[in-house]
């Protein structure tokens, strides 16, 4: 499922399924949703799973994940440690609750509060010094892809979100390839269109670091992800998982998604 026939078939890639909550789920439904993913997913231990509910449902959400199969992640970060940032949330603030992983860059804090790659550059080092995995999205949008500037955008985006990124770094950090199109839309990309762009990226990740480090990194795929589809986007070789918004939010659906991403 994850050997890449393309001279990387001997690296394995855990998968990994994380749920990209937004801002859904009261503190209650985040709780309910937590135990009975944890349920139901308990005998999987072969991919990361990983739920990122709104900040104020971390918590709630890391009491309800505790020595399960379940990781939780949050939604952004800033990069200062603390300071006049109103409505901000620094790294180290994440890992008292704890949080292990971070989504950095989705195309809504970008679209919507003008997140940029140089910011998301800052979140991003901030998450790696605390110990964070962080999960980078990138993504062109349609008219981006229309004009036949995938390349070129994605390209801009892991240079500059990735900009002086140590190796190790580059080890921790997954990337989640996220066609903006293809985002809340039930457009998914096709597998075929999905595998060009993340055999394009791993390219990128190995110029700028090396083979040995793109041969690692986890490439995530993400837009209008669901059960009946994740098989086939997941049997391609550089694909190594899926972020995944409106399929995550009920407990059922996600999990149905990740065991049929491992058949
Ligand atoms: C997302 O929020 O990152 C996402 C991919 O959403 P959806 O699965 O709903 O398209």
């Amino acid at each position: 499922m994850i050997d890449n026939p393309e001279g990387m078939n001997t690296m394995k890639r855990r998968p990994i399924l994380a749920g990209n909550w937004k801002m859904n789920h009261n503190v209650n439904v985040t709780r309910d949703t937590v135990t009975e993913l944890r349920a139901s997913l308990s005998d999987i231990d072969d991919v990361d799973i990983v739920v990122c509910p709104v900040f104020t449902s971390l918590a709630v959400a890391a009491a309800a994940a505790e020595g399960s199969v379940i990781h939780v992640g949050a939604q952004n970060v800033h990069w200062a440690a603390s300071g006049a940032f109103t409505g901000e949330v620094s790294a180290g603030m994440l890992t008292e609750i704890p949080v292990r992983y971070v989504v950095i860059g989705h195309s809504e804090r970008r679209q919507y509060f003008g997140e940029t790659d140089e910011n998301v550059n800052k979140r991003l080092r901030a998450a790696l010094d605390h110990d964070l995995i962080p999960i980078v999205c990138v993504g062109e949008v349609l008219e981006q892809r229309q004009a036949g500037e995938t390349e070129s955008v994605v390209s801009a985006q892991i240079a500059g979100c990735l900009d002086e990124l140590s190796k190790d770094d580059m080890l921790k950090t997954v990337i989640a390839y996220e066609p903006v199109w293809a985002i809340g839309t039930g457009v998914t990309a096709t597998p075929a269109q999905a595998q060009d762009v993340h055999a394009f990226i791993r390219k990128r990740v190995a110029q700028q670091f090396d083979k040995a480090v793109a041969d690692v990194v986890r490439i995530q795929y993400g837009g209008s992800v669901k059960p009946g589809n994740v098989a086939e986007l997941m049997a391609e070789p550089d694909i190594d998982g899926a972020l995944v918004g409106g399929a995550s939010l009920k407990a059922a659906d996600f999990s149905a998604l990740v065991k049929a991403a491992r058949s």
